[in-house]
């Protein structure tokens, strides 16, 4: 059983579910400063979010699935407990592997996929699986292959955009291309998902400059993550991210040179 976390936006629920964690390689940092110490992997969270806003029920990723069970075991949990039938909109953060996953060897019926459109562009380009180093191959095949079973419902979106019921798309470009937070707002209160602008919470709050592996632009990354991070704790507006532990949901404040994470 998957375990689920509620929270209250206005008239909106936002239900947190828990797609269990990965272990990732520390050398999947980079610029990391000498006076942090980390061990051998550096463990994050893998979360992603129901939103029940008037009568829809939006999903915000679909977690790993089994697309990844193979190197990280305890991931892809949450979707066997998730009835499908009940979701009317899927919208995605981005296309990676892990929020994606979940697509693979399922029926998600009719429900409209959104996606910005320069995300949905650059993994569907023609040229670039031969463009792609061959030990990275297989992650665009997969990502092409749920993207071929996505084309005849997928909805593209420019910029940002109002998805209605006080959901919105924000981009927040550099970890991919097409990068987008999504904003859930009723009743005078927010909540903003970004998705995987924040990586590691221990790294990247105090080091917005710390890079990812698999960011596609690292310094548009860091760019967006201290944007990002300066916006909200001047805001107040309540932040959740799909690798920070579970639930993965609280405020930042500023700290210094840098931010910290302050979890509700
Ligand atoms: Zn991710």
């Amino acid at each position: 059983m998957t375990i689920t976390f509620r929270m209250q936006i206005g008239a909106s629920t936002v239900t947190v579910w828990n797609d269990g964690h990965f272990d990732l390689p520390r050398a999947y940092f980079l610029g990391v400063p000498e006076n942090v110490e980390l061990g051998e992997t550096v463990p994050v969270g893998a979360n992603l979010w129901l939103i029940e806003a008037a009568d829809r029920r939006v999903l915000v990723d679909t977690g790993s699935g089994q697309a990844l069970q193979a190197r990280f075991p305890a991931t892809g949990a949450a979707l066997a407990d998730l009835s499908k039938e009940a979701v009317t909109d899927i919208v995605l953060t981005h296309m990676h592997a892990d929020h994606i996953g979940g697509f693979l060897g399922n029926d998600w019926g009719d429900a409209p996929v959104h996606v910005a459109r320069p995300e949905w562009e650059f993994w569907t380009a023609p040229g670039l699986l031969e463009a792609t180093p061959q030990d990275r191959k297989p992650m665009i095949e997969m990502i092409q292959m749920v993207a071929l079973g996505l084309a005849d419902r997928v909805v593209l979106h420019e910029g940002a955009v109002d998805l209605g019921d006080g959901l919105s798309l924000v981009p927040l470009p550099g970890h991919t291309p097409g990068h987008s937070g999504v904003r859930v707002a009723s009743g005078g209160e927010s909540l903003l998902i970004i998705g995987d602008a924040v990586i590691s919470e221990d790294l990247h709050f105090a080091y917005p400059d710390v890079g990812y592996a698999l960011e596609g632009d690292p310094a548009l990354a860091a760019e967006t993550r201290a944007r990002l991070f300066a916006e909200v704790a001047a805001s107040g507006e309540r932040i959740a991210a799909t690798h920070l532990p579970f639930p993965g949901a609280g405020r930042v404040e500023k700290d210094g040179d840098g931010w910290r994470f302050v979890a509700t």
